[in-house]
């Protein structure tokens, strides 16, 4: 029986021959600096890749080589971070490389059953459905205050079902959600210098709704009209970084018919890794299909809210804070959109505020979406080695762009007892914004 053509973009011979071997993105590569492996770095998985795919490059079936365990292996413990795109001097766009190879796996490499059944769960029974999500935040939250929480980590049942390590990085469930201000409209406070559209996220809206009403009062102090559309859905970024791109496609249509029929000056977000998402839809759709177009016009208006802002110019006046900070760069922002220069921007404008580098920011703090579930022990072992990095700088706060970076920092901060607080750049704008009266 022939194979289902995978749909949205399938890498050309000549996105993987940009690879000229040259290594200099070795030392990018968070999983490469962890293990020193060659089938852990990107040129290594790029060449698996490439082995794989032998047939479909060169029309010719028989070439493809199975796809075994191994190569499932080194491509789930990639974090997609796409560090080895900004150190590659060739152009490698690395990104479309490993999420092909991700659909690749998932159409034609049967996983346990137990993976199986979780990432149905997880991708198609869960993410794609707010209600569904609302109702196992409520079940968490209950979890969390009820009392379970506590006694699971007292009696110890966590370490004899191995979860402990899991079960700390879960997030804290909100006590309301944002769900409740999905199509409302919030004016800008004086004059209005833009119309944008925001973005809530998914899993965000019961675990970041401080953040997302912070990033709204941030908008509006600084003039900008904030519609936030009803019926907008999950970005669909877990799903395409896992390789299920019919739902992360269906997710993408949804989001078209949300916010394409009015003529927004941006569409906001404040998570970077659905950012990226979100200005590369056009990777899953072909060109042929009629919704590319329509990828293509969103993604041209999807901005981070620090590029955003920072763009615009901040016009709220801004008080003092006198803190030392340090930033953590989102991979998804920093190697994704290429967005470096706009959260230094935003924080050297607060007034007070000592801005300190955090050592090798750029390199990954191991949350990459789900892989801190996934792969709970690299992820540790680099959240441990970012602590390191953060506790050195004596900085007291450390921010970041990225709701999964906030969790895995704050975890990092708890775990490592560092004391520092760990916040998103627009939550630290908005506690320096001083309010009209
Ligand atoms: S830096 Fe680019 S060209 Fe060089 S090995 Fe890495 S991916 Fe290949
Ligand atoms: S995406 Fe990140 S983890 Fe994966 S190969 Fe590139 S640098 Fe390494």
């Amino acid at each position: 029986m022939p194979m289902s053509a995978i749909p949205g973009l399938t890498p050309s011979y000549q996105d993987y021959a940009r690879c000229v071997h040259c290594g200099l993105c070795l030392s990018a590569c968070p999983t490469y600096r962890l293990w020193n492996l060659e089938a852990d770095s990107p040129r290594g998985r790029i060449h698996q890749m490439i082995h794989v795919s032998q047939g479909e490059l060169t029309s010719n079936a028989q070439l493809d080589a199975p796809i075994s365990a191994s190569f499932v292996d080194h491509i789930d413990k990639c974090l997609d971070c796409r560090a080895c795109e900004t150190a590659c001097p060739s152009g490698v766009e690395y990104g479309k490389l490993v999420e092909y190879a991700r659909a690749r796996i998932e159409r034609d490499y049967k996983r346990s059953l137990f993976s199986r059944l979780a990432r149905r769960l997880v991708f198609r029974g869960l993410l794609p459905r707010p209600g569904r999500i609302a109702a196992a935040a409520r079940l968490l939250r209950f979890y969390q205050r009820g009392g379970l929480q506590s006694l699971a980590r007292a009696t110890g049942v966590l370490k004899v079902l191995g979860l402990a390590d899991r079960e700390r990085l879960l997030p804290r469930i909100d006590d309301t959600f944002f769900f409740s201000q999905l199509g409302r409209t919030f004016p800008a406070i004086g004059p209005r210098r833009a119309r944008v559209a925001f973005f809530a996220g998914c899993v965000a809206q019961v675990t970041f709704t401080q953040l997302n009403e912070a990033t709204i009062r941030v908008l509006t102090a600084n003039g900008c009209e904030v519609v936030v559309p009803e019926r907008q859905l999950c970005c669909g970024a877990l799903a395409a970084h896992a390789g299920v791109r019919e739902v992360a496609r269906d997710l993408g249509r949804k989001n078209f018919a949300a916010f394409l029929h009015d003529d927004f000056d941006a569409i906001i977000t404040n998570a970077a890794g659905c950012g990226s998402t979100l200005k590369e839809y056009d990777h899953l759709f072909s060109e042929s299909e009629a919704e590319y177009s329509q990828a293509v016009a969103f993604g041209a208006k999807v901005r981070d809210v620090t590029e955003f802002l920072d763009g615009l110019g901040l016009s709220a006046p801004l008080k003092a804070l006198p803190l030392r900070v340090t930033y953590q760069d989102s991979c998804h922002l920093l190697h994704g959109q290429k967005v470096r220069s706009a959260p230094r921007q935003l924080l050297r404008a607060i007034p007070s505020l000592e801005f300190v580098e955090l050592p090798y920011s750029e390199i990954c703090c191991g949350s990459a979406g789900s892989y801190n579930v996934t792969q709970t022990k690299t992820s540790l072992d680099l959240l441990a080695d970012k602590m390191k990095h953060a506790a050195a700088t004596r900085a007291q706060t450390i921010v970041t762009a990225n709701p999964g970076c906030l969790l895995q920092l704050r975890a990092g901060a708890q775990l490592h007892d560092t004391a520092q607080e760990v916040l998103h750049v627009v939550e630290l704008l908005d506690r320096a914004t001083a309010r009209q009266q």
